[in-house]
């Protein structure tokens, strides 16, 4: 049996990690210290024998008894509102967390996937993003001090696999949705949803223009899955490249929720706001064989029977 470390284990994405590493029959060890995680994502899997729980900082020394397999570091604050709340710990489990994870991942021979982002390539001047493209990010903004810390991940895991031999994969991950995103977590999905449903306006911000590609969690993780059991070392671009404006997107929100009280406002447009961002998938498809199977329409459908049961009217 598998044993397996994820970090941010109560997150969006931790808890569906957690469940897909249960289904694959490994001994799954969740860690998370709970600032935006949630632990009703992952309370089901409490009564099971194959999954521990461990409430800790990853900032800090991180010790787990016994061998581990498989780490995968996926705790951050992940949403622009988070981390502009808490930008100090947002740098320190992209920069310090992942140092202490390395070094676990040497003392336990153990393969480590750290989950990056398309948040490295910034404000993008490259469309749509290829792994090569080095990005244009503004290291002092707002949204620096999430985009420099995994900028730094990056860096940090490819020096312990070159210098240390370790076996290291790295996620860029593109926006991703589904059941378990926090509801008031300010990103755009959760948001325009919440609006919605509250019959109020969906906050469009700038003139709505800028454009997203969203990839629904179950496609996502089927590609982090593939991705940790390749021999591929270098970043991979994991996201769905079908490019959607944000104000096409509201109106696709409003019709799905139909709610008459509900329509588009216009609000300022956040500093550093990536204008377009859409993945280029190709190495993902020829490495991994893998690209998206859940079309938006579906995807949607699913999430917003989550959010039905979760929002507050
Ligand atoms: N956005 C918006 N209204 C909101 C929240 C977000 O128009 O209430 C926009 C935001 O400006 C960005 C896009 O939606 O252009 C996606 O934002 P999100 O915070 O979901 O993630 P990002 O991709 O910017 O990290």
């Amino acid at each position: 049996m598998k044993r397996v470390l994820i970090t941010g284990a109560a997150g969006f994405l931790g808890s569906h990690l957690c469940d897909r590493f249960i289904k694959e029959g490994c001994h799954v060890i969740g860690m998370d210290n709970l600032i935006t995680g949630n632990l009703a994502n992952i309370e089901h899997l409490f009564p099971l024998n194959e999954f521990e729980y461990y409430h800790h900082d990853v900032s800090k020394f991180v010790h787990v008894p016994g061998e581990l397999d498989y780490i995968l570091h996926f705790a951050s604050p992940a949403s622009p509102i988070d981390y502009l709340q808490m930008p100090i710990q947002t740098l320190k489990v992209g920069s310090l967390g992942t140092h202490n994870l390395l070094g676990l991942a040497k003392e336990k021979n153990s393969r480590l996937l750290i989950a990056s982002t398309s948040e490295v390539y910034g404000d993008p001047l490259e469309h749509p993003q290829t792994e090569e493209y080095w990005g244009n990010v503004n290291p002092i903004g707002p949204r620096g001090v999430y985009d420099e810390a995994k900028r730094f991940q990056e860096a940090i895991t490819m020096a312990y696999h070159t210098y240390h031999g370790l076996e290291t994969r790295m996620v860029r991950i593109f926006n991703t949705y589904g059941p378990r995103m926090r509801v008031d977590d300010g990103r755009v999905l959760p948001a325009f949803f919440s609006q919605a449903s509250r019959g109020e306006g969906l906050t469009v911000f700038g003139d709505g223009s800028q454009t997203r590609s969203f990839c629904y969690v179950d496609d996502l993780v089927e590609g982090i899955y593939r991705l940790l059991l390749s021999d591929y070392h270098m970043p991979v671009n994991i996201g769905n490249p079908h490019e959607v404006t944000i104000k096409e997107f509201g109106e696709e929100v409003l019709e799905m929720v139909g709610n008459p009280a509900a329509k588009l406002i216009y609000k300022n447009l956040p500093q550093d706001d990536p204008k377009r961002r859409r993945p280029n998938i190709s190495k993902a498809k020829e490495v991994l064989d893998w690209e998206p199977t859940i079309s938006r329409a579906e995807g949607m459908r699913r999430t917003y029977e989550y959010f039905k049961k979760v929002v507050t009217v």
